[in-house]
């Protein structure tokens, strides 16, 4: 730029420098600075409880939105419907490690699938987590997110919100290297432990709960609001009962949980 200027001015004594205007945006982006990361930190898992064609409309038309939709399809869909780089309106009043707004700093992706309906849990689709898989893979390379940080809308709004729901398969996404999980074995120790003697206060769960990122109150009660909490654990570290009700195999894994 200073270049082009001392030219211009060189070239002003002789005739109009015509090219040169301080209004007209001249932006040089050859260089690309080193500290520098991704501003998204997060990824939102959601079910939509709707089928492909409404969950289209909804998410691309109404004040709510997504980053990517994957539909349940034979061959599944995906659609990017808000860019990487902007806001999309899925988090909603949200905490995650006690930071809020997490649409701001996440991408949200919505999976179709029935969610609770007829007092049964609707299955995920095979194919369609396959996809899930390659996508989460793909943007938590891109954006280098956190293992803690890859969630469900369960996790960050556990008073509020049940999805991505109990059968949503966060231990065969582990396996494949998506997403925080526990040491079984560690798991199992504490289990025993806690079994021979007797359970921690509530005060310590609600500590662990934090400790992993949960919004929990510290009460030192079991109240609604915890129960929903430990809800919201069980449903992603052991789904086989979420009824928010403390017990060993419960509080082993959230001892585990790194
Ligand atoms: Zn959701």
């Amino acid at each position: 730029m200073l270049q082009k200027l001392l030219a211009c001015a060189l070239l002003a004594t002789l005739t109009a420098c015509a090219s040169y205007s301080p209004d007209k945006l001249d932006i040089d982006r050859s260089i690309q600075a080193t500290s520098q990361n991704s501003r998204v930190e997060y990824v939102v898992l959601h079910y939509t409880s709707a089928s492909n064609e409404a969950s289209l409309k909804i998410l691309s038309e109404r004040n709510v939105s997504s980053h990517y939709l994957v539909t349940d399809e034979p061959r599944p869909h995906v659609y990017l419907l808000v860019d990487e780089s902007r806001r999309a309106w899925h988090a909603g009043v949200s905490a995650w490690y006690g930071r809020t707004d997490l649409n701001s700093a996440s991408i949200g992706i919505e999976i179709v699938n029935a969610g609770f309906e007829n007092n049964t849990w609707a299955p995920y689709n095979p194919t369609q987590m396959r996809t899930v898989a390659a996508l989460l893979k793909d943007i938590i390379k891109r954006h280098q997110i956190k293992a803690f940080n890859v969630v469900g809308h369960s996790d960050i709004a556990p008073q509020r919100k049940i999805d991505p729901g109990p059968l949503f398969p966060w231990e065969a996404l582990a396996r494949q290297g998506i997403g925080r999980w526990y040491d079984p074995e560690l798991a199992r120790s504490h289990e025993l432990e806690f079994s021979r003697t007797g359970l921690p206060d509530i005060a310590w769960i609600q500590r662990e709960l934090q400790r992993v990122g949960y919004t929990v109150p510290a009460s030192n009660k079991l109240d609604k609001a915890t129960r929903n909490v430990i809800a919201a654990f069980q449903m992603h570290y052991r789904p086989e009962s979420y009824t928010g009700q403390p017990d060993a195999q419960t509080l082993g894994i959230l001892k585990a949980l790194p």
